[in-house]
């Protein structure tokens, strides 16, 4: 299989030059053909000495428990290198065709957790024996999140095409890299944990009316999250011997009682409690949706629906779900538009 790996560089000032000059003004990534990225990967001490492209590739295996593998059989060939700039940093990334071992079997067989994606929790998980979990969104999210806000509105206060308002542009766009990589990190550790914990994982679909229309700062970082929490998820399932299955976007995780399975017409995105009026049970929202979410597996409906879902809830008797290619990277969700944004 062929799997990616990123860098960041920190070339010196004539190096930085040198790396604008091809990359023109532009602060888009821009994408070397496959023969000169090669004749700059051979050409790559240039940019950094190869001790410390060994301490960072070191300091990047350890932070993330998927690379364990690396040392263990790592055969690797790099098939291609691309060097893109976001936010006045400069990145490498290799493209390497690996052996990777993937288990007939998960270690932990019959293992299920239902995963609740949100803002302030990142990921609330209950598993078969009832455990949550919760994982906490970074603290760094919460203060950079402030911090982006102020330079927001500092950016639009700017003349327009002044030097000051490129100046505050440029801090806006280093600060926003900057939170994407904590998340991201956050995101990393923990679906590398829970792909090794459980065999079977069960998200909801990405809420792409949520994503329109809801345009509060917080929100839509988060929203970027979920979908890069589910493509690390599906891949890395895969890996584990695990799978992936994605509830139908219909499917009312939020609204039904894992209790009893009544169903609320509504739940306002305020409500962080769920109390149902016909069995009395009191639950936290997310533990709730999670619940509902974990017992989908245990439901069946997946093979039933495994090549679409797309199947409305309450017509067949039970919510479709579809399961993700394990060992696929996918995109992010995109397709139809589910009518809940502010309820689900
Ligand atoms: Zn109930």
């Amino acid at each position: 299989m062929t799997q990616a790996f990123r860098f960041a560089l920190d070339p010196t000032p004539a190096q930085q030059r040198a790396l604008v000059s091809h990359a023109g003004a532009s602060r888009f990534a821009w994408n070397w053909g496959l023969a000169a990225c090669q004749d700059r990967y051979a050409a790559e001490g240039k940019w950094w000495s190869a001790a410390q492209m060994h301490k960072r590739w070191n300091a990047i295996k350890k932070a993330d428990p998927a690379l364990a593998w690396w040392e263990e059989n790592g055969t690797a060939r790099i098939l291609s290198a691309t060097v893109a700039r976001t936010a006045h940093r400069w990145h490498v990334s290799f493209t390497v065709e690996i052996d990777r071992a993937v288990p007939d079997r998960h270690a932990r067989p019959g293992s299920t957790a239902g995963i609740d994606l949100g803002v302030k929790t990142l990921l609330t998980v209950v598993d078969d024996h009832g455990t949550v979990t919760e994982i906490p969104g970074a603290k760094a999210l919460h203060a950079g999140l402030r911090k982006l806000r102020r330079l927001s509105r500092a950016h639009s206060r700017k003349a327009k095409g002044s030097a000051n308002r490129a100046k505050a542009a440029a801090r806006l766009a280093r600060r926003h890299a900057r939170i994407t990589n904590v998340r991201n990190d956050a995101l990393h550790k923990a679906t590398s944990t829970l792909a090794q914990r459980y065999e079977t994982l069960v998200v909801e679909d990405l809420n792409v009316t949520g994503m329109v229309a809801n345009r509060r700062l917080a929100r839509a970082v988060a929203d970027a999250g979920f979908g890069q929490a589910r493509r690390m998820l599906a891949y890395k399932t895969g890996w584990c011997g695990g799978r992936l299955v994605v509830a139908d976007r219909w499917y009312p995780s939020s609204k039904t009682c894992s209790g009893c399975g009544g169903r609320k017409p509504s739940l306002s995105l305020s409500e962080r409690t769920y109390r149902c009026d016909a069995c009395g049970l009191n639950l936290g929202r997310d533990v709730n949706a999670a619940i509902n979410l974990r017992d989908l597996a245990a439901s069946g409906a997946e093979s039933r629906n495994a090549c679409g879902g797309g199947v409305r809830p309450g017509r067949a008797g039970r919510p479709p779900v579809k399961q993700e290619p394990g060992t696929t990277p996918r995109a992010g969700q995109a397709g139809a538009v589910a009518a809940q944004a502010a309820t689900a």
